[in-house]
């Protein structure tokens, strides 16, 4: 029998920001763009009220307050620190999401695939879990099985297959909803996931060349699946906690045809996963304030996939990252209202 450990009920959201760092590439298009370029968001734990009420009229400063907030000096480290007991609590059977928001080149896949040298959250999720397996002095068996998968123009491919045709969702009556034929491996480590993410990346239908700015309109869904077998005297359950880590789409689409305290619409070239996530999203937090609305996930693959993660006593993280960079002023602005209005 699988049975999900007693906690509380409600779903809990935590809103973190991310800011780049500005790279050669900003200074090149600022040069061509603008002529010089500034960096245009200020962190500051210390803001004081007196000074934040003076700077109250200028009008194009606008400050925002999130749970974390991370700067250009922050590593993908930084980031996990403050994520780490959602992370650890899969292994106690819990279920979790975590997401990169935001637009195009601001940062979304370095912090959720990272590099060798700042291996970003899949990868550090992965060490989290092997570790505390590995520290477990219970008699407990575990089991760990990675997917990780591809929504593309409400389609649904796999990225650990090397050319595979969409897949279909099922609904099964004992696991929920499921991607039909979706390769799950089992890992002993998180050695060689590094590898596994890159090479599912590259075969990404647009992986992120921030070269041209109609970029990624793709999701990418790594899943952590962790099955813990107790091996106790006289009982002997079976505990699944899943964590889901995303690499959404970019948000310039959702943000520029939306204003902010509309619902989010369908349109023709809107991502409809992204804005379906957007909703559940607001959808939640209703339901966290005021106990009632009713969560729309059957809108989207991305949102049918993401249900177990985002619903029930699940904890999410969202991530919205932006750039320093004075020409990304308004994604950047979009992202944080965005982001401000999800908690
Ligand atoms: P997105 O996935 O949101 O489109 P990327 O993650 O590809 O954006 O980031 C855009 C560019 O910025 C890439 O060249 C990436 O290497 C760089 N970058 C993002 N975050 C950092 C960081 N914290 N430190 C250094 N470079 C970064
Ligand atoms: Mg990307």
């Amino acid at each position: 029998s699988i049975r999900a450990p007693p906690t509380k009920k409600t779903t809990t959201l935590t809103v973190a920001v991310k800011c780049r760092p500005l790279t050669e590439r900003d200074y090149g298009r600022d040069i061509v763009r603008v002529h010089n370029h500034q960096e245009v968001v200020v962190l500051d734990p210390d803001l004081s009220k007196d000074y934040l009420d003076r700077i109250q009229n200028r009008t194009k400063e606008r400050r925002y307050t999130f749970d974390h907030a991370f700067g250009p000096n922050s590593t993908n480290l930084d980031v996990y620190r403050r994520t780490h007991s959602t992370i650890s609590g899969v292994v106690q059977g819990l279920n979790a999401t975590i997401f990169a928001y935001g637009s195009t080149g601001s940062g979304k896949t370095y912090t959720m695939v990272g590099t060798p040298n700042d291996p970003g959250l899949m990868v550090l999720s992965l060490n989290t879990i092997f570790d505390l397996i590995e520290k477990d002095n219970s008699s407990d068996k575990f089991e760990v099985t990675c997917s990780y998968l591809e929504v593309y123009n409400e389609f649904i491919y796999d990225l650990l297959e090397k050319s595979s045709g969409h897949l279909e969702l099922r609904e099964d009556p004992e696991l929920g909803i499921i991607v039909a034929g979706l390769r799950s491996i089992k890992v002993n480590s998180a050695d060689r996931i590094l590898e596994l993410l890159n090479l599912g990346n590259s075969r990404r239908k647009t992986e992120s060349t921030e070269v041209n700015g109609t970029s990624s309109r793709s999701h990418a869904v790594l899943e952590i699946s962790v099955t813990r077998k107790q091996q106790r005297k006289y009982s002997n359950q079976v505990i699944r906690g899943k964590l889901a880590l995303v690499d959404l789409a970019g948000s310039e689409r959702a943000s520029e045809t939306n204003s902010v305290g509309q619902k989010f619409r369908d349109g023709a070239n809107i991502n409809r996963s992204l804005l379906a996530l957007a909703n559940c999203i607001n959808a939640l937090g209703k339901q966290r304030k005021k106990g009632l609305a009713y969560v729309p996930y059957r809108n989207s693959k991305l949102t049918r996939i993401l249900k177990d993660g985002l619903s029930g006593n699940s904890q999410t993280i969202m991530i919205a990252t932006v750039s320093p960079a004075d020409s990304q002023y308004h994604h950047t602005v979009n992202t944080l209202k965005y982001a401000d209005r999800a908690k």
